[in-house]
């Protein structure tokens, strides 16, 4: 989960990073009353920013300073319900605005080729890193981290070093290293990016930007992460579907997808594409992986969910039997419809199963003995894909 730029900086704050003081606003009303508060205090400049989990906002007018509340209101009407790259923005963040020196680079991340946590430091910053790699790779350092011996002062101010940053600004990046180390270890997190890491008038090193990734795996011993969650723009399906532990995510095409396997589900959907080629471009609408079990009630949830999409206009349930044999899985679909119907749902739309593997014959029986209305059975995986599209373009 990414975390957007306030959030980032609000948790850098709790493990005493130094960042600028600031405050969210959902209004231009709102962002004019934190920058009267500001100026109360003896700052009169602030800077207004888009709350958005992408980069650039910068270069797409995102980032905008402000001289007075008047002018803060006026820069935040500006920026809220901007687009920036697909992303509406919802909320600004508007801080006191920082006298720069110089802006650097930092951040910590998970390098999944090397197997190693790396840290990336370099004294140019403000820019995109990748860029900086480009046109002058000397300035950007990376230096693997143990996870063992994690980054102390010491290791903090090497890497700080390697990344050429100037003896006025290793003691407070050293310190400040040392101390998103913290938020990356303790946070389980697999990115802590500071971009810029400033270099302040006064002397001072603070985070100017943060993005956070947080590892979704290590949510059962992060509880607080949850809280951190941006109900706002999740999809409203895949939060159903969360919710009744489904492993379902929302694509964009007409044939609804459930299998048993996340493999089996991924090459569904390649296969779905691919034959949805011969008719007008049908694809996969979502992935659905219903995991070994698939009871009637896993089965049930699973088509209720498929189904609240109105985008789908067919469904293939593609079953392959292992430990879960198919008859289980035939009876758990003659289930599904019984439940569904006690629910007051109904399945309204054509669904195509194939069922192979442990005990397909029965399972094939039991399913049309069944007789359920709107469901064929079509033995090979490349078939039903086929029958699947053609009845997804039939019911455009
Ligand atoms: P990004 O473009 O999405 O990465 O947003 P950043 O938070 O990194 O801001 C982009 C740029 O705006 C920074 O590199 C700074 O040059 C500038 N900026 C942001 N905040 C301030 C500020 O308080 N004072 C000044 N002078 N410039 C700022
Ligand atoms: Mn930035």
């Amino acid at each position: 989960m990414d975390l957007f730029e306030h959030q980032a900086k609000e948790l850098f704050a709790q493990y005493g990073v130094p960042v600028p003081a600031g405050k969210v606003a959902r209004t231009p009303q709102e962002a004019r009353a934190i920058a009267e508060e500001f100026a109360a205090a003896g700052t009169s400049r602030v800077v207004v920013k888009a709350q958005v989990k992408t980069g650039g906002r910068g270069k797409a007018g995102g980032v905008k300073l402000a001289d007075s509340p008047a002018d803060a209101e006026e820069k935040a009407g500006r920026i809220l319900g901007m687009d920036i790259k697909g992303h509406t923005v919802h909320k600004v963040l508007v801080e006191e605005a920082s006298s720069i020196a110089q802006e650097y680079y930092f951040s910590f991340l998970l390098d999944r080729a090397n197997r190693t946590f790396l840290s990336i430091c370099s004294v140019e910053g403000g820019m995109e890193i990748e860029e900086v790699a480009a046109t002058n790779p000397d300035a950007v350092a990376k230096v693997p981290v143990s996870a063992l011996a994690g980054v102390d002062r010491v290791t903090a101010r090497e890497i700080a070093l390697k990344g050429r940053l100037p003896e006025q600004a290793l003691e407070g990046a050293a310190e400040l290293i040392e101390r998103l180390w913290a938020v990356f270890v303790d946070e389980d997190a697999t990115l802590v990016e500071v971009n810029p890491l400033i270099l302040t008038a006064d002397g001072q090193v603070k985070a100017l930007d943060g993005k956070v990734t947080l590892d979704g795996n290590a949510e059962f011993r992060q509880e607080d992460h949850a809280a951190l969650e941006d109900e706002a723009s999740a999809d409203p399906l895949e939060a159903r579907a969360k919710a009744k532990d489904l492993n379902y995510v929302k694509l964009d095409g007409t044939v609804g997808i459930i299998g048993n396997g996340a493999g089996l589900v991924m090459s569904t959907l390649d296969v779905v594409a691919y034959a949805g080629e011969s008719f007008g471009g049908q694809r996969p609408a979502n992935f659905l992986d219903i995991g070994g079990g698939a009871s009637a009630e896993v089965m049930a949830n699973g088509l209720e969910i498929v189904l609240s999409d109105p985008s789908v206009k067919s469904v293939f349930v593609n079953v392959f039997g292992g430990i879960t044999s198919c008859d289980a899985v035939a009876n758990g679909i003659v289930s599904a419809y019984q439940l569904l119907a006690d629910r007051g749902e109904r399945v309204d739309r054509p669904l195509v199963v194939r069922l192979d593997g442990n005990n397909a014959e029965l399972g094939r029986k039991i399913l049309a003995d069944a007789a359920l209305p709107g469901v064929e059975q079509v033995e090979t995986m490349d078939d039903a894909a086929k029958r699947a599209a053609e009845l997804a373009a039939a019911g455009v």
